[in-house]
């Protein structure tokens, strides 16, 4: 039996991992829960899977929690040690750390020096602090196994290899809902057409992000530090049935690929299950009935924030923390509609080009760079708007 942890527990992720629990109740067990701001989904989860310790993002929430819970309520904490309680939970062997953006970095760090096999959902964490955690990672001997689709297949097809094989990395990206739209028309799409994903149910976040590519750009850094190849020998396709989950080039030539149905179960249950595998209740993938399957290079002069993701990977230290809380600002504007489409790699640009970049080697300077960078995009998306 494996206990596991679940931060981000009521998001799309945490919901399919309680579903993959579901389907192993004699495997897995929920040991500890964390929430964003969904008191009332939490306090459900809670009463069907009476984990030990709950935390949610506040302290007002967690008083909603405990209201919602009534007399059962199991020991809730609030705020950001509410997040690190749960990932340091002692029987938890499994974290899987979902929680959006980038909350949760703090406890994948205190998972790892609890010893916890962390289940990584969350790219913001490798991308913000990717030296320190896969260095605290291997001090501790802890694995980070990657829940994101794309890496998660890497994973897959790199298990057991000898890692001077490989010759490249190929992420494949379903290349979002404005794939074939021309440029001008980019500039007028909105939050609610971005926000239909052809192929992939998310949160609203990433949604965006998939949209605009950065999403593919934040995976190629995750990529990175996850498989400790160079940014060279990472390369993006564009694959809009999202059925190849992504290839390994190995150095003859050979290309090893995982296909598979979309749904976040089969990563996530890989994640809890390995190095084992267990059956799963999913459709299997008929290729018969998959249709055409297409590749194709990413337009990268209509989706600019691919290469902004690469600039800021081959500068390294702190670019990349500037590079995801830019973004993270422009896509937060983009939802509320203060900021078009196409302004969002303007906003993420201006912030990577005004910062001094330095080496990332404390926590301490991820935060003061994090939120520099999002006060300067804030300054540059409110100049963008106003001349808009
Ligand atoms: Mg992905």
């Amino acid at each position: 039996m494996k206990n596991l942890a679940i931060l981000g527990s009521t998001g799309s992720i945490g919901q399919s991992a309680l579903a993959v629990v579901d389907a192993h109740p004699g495997r897995l067990r929920v040991a500890a829960l964390a929430a964003g701001d969904n008191a009332a989904l939490l306090a459900e989860q809670v009463a069907r899977y009476c984990p030990a310790v709950v935390g949610m993002a506040t302290a007002e929430g967690a008083d909603r929690l405990r209201q919602a819970c009534g007399a059962n309520a199991p020991t809730i904490v609030g705020g950001a040690e509410g997040l690190v309680a749960v990932a340091t939970h002692p029987p938890v062997d499994i974290v899987i750390c979902a929680s959006a953006g980038t909350a949760g970095l703090e406890a994948v760090l205190a998972a790892i020096d609890a010893g916890k096999t962390v289940a990584l959902a969350n790219k913001e964490v490798l991308v913000m602090a990717g030296a320190l955690v896969t260095e605290a990672a291997r001090r501790k001997g802890v694995a980070i196994l990657p829940v994101d689709s794309e890496h998660n297949a890497i994973h897959q097809c790199l298990h057991g290899r000898d890692r001077r094989e490989i010759r490249r990395l190929i992420l494949t990206a379903s290349g979002g809902p404005f794939r074939e739209l021309p440029a001008d028309a980019l500039e007028k799409v909105d939050a609610d057409a971005a926000l239909r994903h052809p192929t992939w149910r998310m949160g609203r976040k990433i949604t965006i992000d998939s949209a605009t590519l950065m999403n593919k750009g934040l995976e190629v850094i995750e990529a990175h530090w996850l498989f400790g190849v160079s940014a060279d020998q990472i390369d993006v396709v564009i694959h809009p049935q999202s059925i190849v989950h992504s290839m390994v080039e190995l150095t003859d030539g050979s290309v090893i690929a995982q296909l598979g149905v979309t749904d976040m179960r089969l990563p996530i249950q890989y994640a809890c299950s390995y190095p084992e595998r267990w059956e799963a209740a999913l459709p299997p993938l008929d290729l018969t009935r998959a249709g055409r399957l297409e590749f194709h290079a990413p337009a990268r002069d209509r989706f600019p924030c691919l290469d902004l993701a690469y600039r800021a990977l081959r500068t390294g230290g702190t670019l990349p923390v500037v590079l995801n809380a830019a973004n993270e600002i422009a896509v937060d504007a983009f939802l509320d509609g203060k900021l078009g489409f196409t302004a969002i790699p303007r906003v993420i640009e201006k912030a990577i080009g005004a910062h001094d970049v330095e080496n990332v080697t404390t926590l301490e300077i991820v935060r003061r760079v994090d939120a520099w960078a999002r006060d300067c995009a804030r300054d540059a998306a409110q100049a963008l708007e106003l001349s808009a």
